[in-house]
């Protein structure tokens, strides 16, 4: 039997973080149990109000390993060793106040947003409660209601963290990346990280397996946290056996331990599927251009989709010249978070499905009795011949094939702009489109 030890909102943007919160937990609570599988880093709904950052919670399991052990990680020059099954049985009672201290020694409770919660169960809570978690927004009593087994259950400040707590511990992964994430050693905190930029690189390039590391567009180095928290850098990817050889070749400040999670970041979990369009969510849907882009204050690009107006923001940097090479008649399908009040979809990543032949008028028709251009009646009306009164369709005007920069395929904001939920492309099967010069 398992202990599922579920913890979420520990954190704030002035420092602390719940993935530093795991290393101290895994130190703790390896002097007597076992760590079984991998420590998980579960993102939940990015579209919830109350939340600045990556809305991440961490679920830990252990108890009697048995089995193959695997290295996942060193904290204090101790290995952390993993197993892949646990048997026996154990009481969520007798870690209860372990836990209660390490959470409340390194919670940020004066942050007024951070609502720490933790969670210690037999049995995992069901699954719908992390596919409610990751896509919508979850009442404290249907994650409560997810609870299947006797357990612990703690919450602090007005409680929100218990359901991220649950949620975390009920995820049942179908699709999974992993993070090898480094930590700081303490006389470091909050000063700023060295890190070799041409080591990142060399890294991207080496490890294929690998993805998020380097923004070639915007030359900045996406492995390393911006806020003052313990982490030195994180490495994702889809082979866990390969990201501590990534990690090694990275040059900089020494760092004073590592671990490698399980993670839902970049597996699309948080898009729902269908064509309904709800606030706070994250959709794919498939519409047809409307109208012709435009560039509003600030850099934003916003198209519109019939019912729906789309955005791609400043930071998606040249992801908006795609936005704005879509022209009326084109079909996309667009996978992007809504926001009420303007209702617009904030493109996460865009497929252009087909493209819409645009051409350009280059003279009227001619009337071949008088040997004269026929006269426009308006648009989409026709032509007449002012002498004759002959009448010509809109399709007989003289025209150009215009030539259109975008091809058919997905696009993506750079990697520097992405969320941690978004499936990069290089993740997917699908072949990625092209943008050239028309
Ligand atoms: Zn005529």
């Amino acid at each position: 039997m398992v202990l599922w030890i579920g913890v979420d909102d520990t954190d704030s943007l002035q420092g602390m973080c719940t993935t530093f919160l795991a290393a101290e937990i895994v130190r703790e609570l390896t002097e007597d149990y076992d760590l079984i599988g991998f420590p998980r880093l579960v993102r939940l709904n990015p579209n919830v109000p109350w939340k600045t950052r990556g809305n991440g919670a961490i679920c830990l399991r252990f108890g009697r390993g048995t089995g193959r052990r695997n290295l996942i990680g060193e904290l204090e020059s101790q290995p952390v060793w993993s197993f892949a099954r646990a048997e026996g049985v154990d009481d969520p009672e007798r870690v209860q106040s372990r836990i209660a201290n390490l959470v409340e020694r390194r919670s940020e409770f004066r942050e007024p947003t951070t609502n720490p919660g933790f969670c210690i169960l037999s049995k995992q809570p069901a699954a719908t409660l992390y596919w409610k978690a990751v896509r919508r927004i979850v009442s404290k009593e249907e994650a409560l209601a997810a609870v299947r087994s006797p357990g612990v259950l703690r919450e602090y400040k007005n409680g929100r963290g218990i359901i991220g707590s649950l949620a975390a511990a009920a995820w049942r992964p179908h699709d999974r990346t992993y993070e090898v994430l480094c930590y700081r050693d303490e006389s470091r905190w909050r000063t700023p990280r060295l890190l070799e930029s041409g080591s990142v690189r060399y890294m991207d390039r080496t490890f294929t397996s690998t993805f998020n590391n380097y923004d070639y567009e915007c030359n900045r180095i996406v492995i390393a946290p911006h806020s003052p928290c313990p982490i030195l850098f994180g490495i994702r990817g889809d082979d866990p056996g390969v990201l501590p050889s990534a990690m090694r070749t990275i040059k900089g400040e020494p760092a004073a331990g590592w671990m490698v999670f399980e993670t839902n970041q970049g597996t699309d979990d948080h898009v729902i599927p269908g064509q309904a369009v709800e606030p706070k969510t994250t959709v794919q849907v498939e519409r047809e251009v409307s109208g012709r882009p435009r560039s509003i204050r600030g850099g934003h690009v916003v198209v519109e989709l019939n019912d729906l107006e789309a955005a791609a923001y400043e930071p998606s940097k040249g992801f908006r010249t795609v936005v704005r090479a879509l022209r009326p008649g084109d079909r996309v399908r667009v996978v992007g978070s809504i926001r009420d009040q303007p209702r617009t979809l904030n493109i996460e990543k865009l497929q252009v499905l087909s493209l819409s032949e645009e051409s350009h008028k280059l003279a009227n028709p001619l009337c071949f009795k008088c040997q004269k251009r026929a006269k426009s009646m308006g648009r989409k009306a026709g032509f007449r011949c002012a002498r004759c009164g002959q009448r010509f369709p809109a399709s007989s005007a003289i025209t150009e094939h215009v030539s259109r920069p975008l091809e058919p395929g997905w696009y993506e904001p750079p990697v520097g702009s992405r969320r941690h939920l978004s499936k990069p492309l290089s993740r997917r099967p699908a072949r990625s489109g092209r943008l050239g010069a028309a």
